[in-house]
């Protein structure tokens, strides 16, 4: 199973914001859209960054209420790990895990092109448990 079939199912769309943007923004648009993480752009739909939920806690934690006027510029992580829509599903879950991050941009020639979540993994991974069980009883059925 690859990452193109997870982003045949749920679609291309990605959440993304300007590095010039506050974390207050960053915040609304994180709860607006009951998501976890946001790409923040660069040149040409390229990856500048991403800042996650983590990201805005620890800038509250750190600057407290004034951390909301920062910029997403100055609180993203800009060392970003990618994935390609042919890497398959369980390279991207290892990707997560050494990573300890839940969320990897997808990229093609280094343009934006789809996000994927550990929420969507473990749908993914669940539906192919499913149907490999689902296959083994009709064949024990069957024979
Ligand atoms: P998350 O688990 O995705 O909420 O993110 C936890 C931390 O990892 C935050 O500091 C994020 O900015 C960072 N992060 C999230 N996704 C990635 C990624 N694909 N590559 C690098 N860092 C990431």
């Amino acid at each position: 199973m690859t990452v193109r079939s997870i982003l045949n199912a749920k679609g291309a769309d990605v959440a993304t914001i300007d590095p010039r943007a506050s974390l207050a923004d960053a915040a609304h648009m994180l709860a607006a859209r009951r998501i976890g993480a946001i790409v923040v752009k660069g040149p040409a739909n390229s990856v500048a960054g991403i800042l996650s939920e983590r990201d805005i806690v620890r800038a509250v934690s750190t600057y407290g209420a004034a951390s909301l006027d920062r910029t997403v510029d100055e609180t993203m992580t800009r060392e970003v790990v990618t994935c390609e829509a042919k890497d398959s599903i369980n390279a991207v879950m290892e990707k997560m895990t050494a990573g300890k991050f839940r969320h990897v941009p997808v990229v093609d020639h280094n343009k934006l092109v789809g996000i994927i979540s550990i929420g969507d993994v473990v749908k993914a991974r669940l539906a192919q448990m499913e149907s490999e069980t689902r296959a083994l009883q009709d064949y024990v059925a069957g024979s």
